[in-house]
């Protein structure tokens, strides 16, 4: 344990000559660590929210909270903080199930002494700081399987999970949902004529602008290449299509530098009680069809 990792150590311990027992211990390793002693799970709960604090020796039995609880209650109320639990000899078996449920390692009172307590502190703050980076690595790589690359709004995978969900409300509840399918005009033209580039800047600029211009629990997604998807709960057919013009007219009149001018075709429908995800969005395709066939830079509702 370096001397500059473990500035403070809190030890949740109601027994005085347990609790006493570790403070020699720590004292006889040298330990330079303020060592910060409470008797109740709660004293300890409201410590770990006003201080900074490098780890947690925890009594599994305390006045107002015994057993596994006691470790997972912590856990929840200060999930960055290490915990080593302290276990009697007679309940050792709570010490592995502890660890399992987070903490970081057990020690039967016992059995301790002070250069394995000192190596356990150490282990468990190197162990913890490990588990958080991986966690923090998971939730990167959760995101970035969600999130379309080019433009920051969500891809077609978190569509397909967020329909699924948005559909079974809508089912339960006979609540409206409705469904904006808009493909780009002649996109191709746009990256023939001005470049691969400009042709991404319009993309992340159409995200921008779609997105600064619905409801937060509208879902914006980017379907695939110049396609876009809007779901739209709580909303009906006739709401849909004035949204989707609200839209349209925004693409049409932005000026996306260069002086270029770039439009959208929209699908419109609603959700129906059959449907089940193919129908609904199927449908929105079919409609946007219509709108291409139409003449573009125009709404079509099926
Ligand atoms: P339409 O009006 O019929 O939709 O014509 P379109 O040219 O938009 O349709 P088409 O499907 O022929 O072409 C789509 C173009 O979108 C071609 C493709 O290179 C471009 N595209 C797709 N994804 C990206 C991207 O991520 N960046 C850029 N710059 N272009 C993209
Ligand atoms: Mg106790
Ligand atoms: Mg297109
Ligand atoms: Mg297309």
């Amino acid at each position: 344990m370096s001397k500059s990792s473990m500035n403070t150590i809190l030890l949740i311990e109601d027994d005085p000559g347990d609790a006493l027992l570790i403070k020699e211990m720590l004292e006889y390793q040298e330990c330079k660590a303020h060592l910060v002693t409470v008797e109740r799970l709660s004293e300890g709960i409201k410590y770990l929210q006003q201080n900074v604090c490098d780890i947690v020796l925890l009594d599994m039995n305390l006045p107002d909270s015994s057993g596994l609880p006691t470790m997972t209650r912590l856990l929840d109320a200060a999930p960055s903080i290490p915990i080593i639990v302290l276990t009697g000899l007679s309940d050792e078996s709570f010490g592995t199930e502890a660890v399992k449920s987070g903490a970081q390692d057990y020690l039967v009172k016992g059995d301790i002494d002070g250069r394995i307590l000192k190596r356990a502190m150490f282990y468990a703050v190197e162990r913890k700081k490990l588990e958080i980076a991986l966690k923090q690595t998971r939730d990167l790589f959760e995101r970035q399987a969600r999130i379309d690359y080019l433009t920051g709004i969500y891809n077609r995978l978190m569509f397909t999970e967020l329909l699924e969900a948005e559909l079974q409300r809508a089912r339960r509840y006979g609540s409206d949902l409705s469904l904006i399918m808009f493909d780009l005009d002649h996109f191709k033209k746009v990256n023939d004529d001005y470049g691969h580039n400009m042709g991404d800047h319009v993309l992340k600029e159409v995200a921008l602008l779609v997105s600064e211009s619905i409801r937060a629990h509208d879902i914006l997604t980017r379907w695939g290449g110049e396609e876009f998807m809007v779901l739209i709960p709580k909303c009906d057919h006739s709401n849909a299509v004035i949204l989707a013009e609200k839209l349209r007219c925004l693409l049409e009149f932005h000026d996306f530098g260069s002086g270029l001018q770039v439009t959208a075709s929209f699908g419109v429908t609603q959700f129906r009680a059959d449907d089940h995800a193919d129908s609904f969005t199927v449908r929105s395709d079919q409609a946007l069809y219509k709108a291409k066939q139409n003449g573009r830079n125009r709404i079509e509702a099926l």
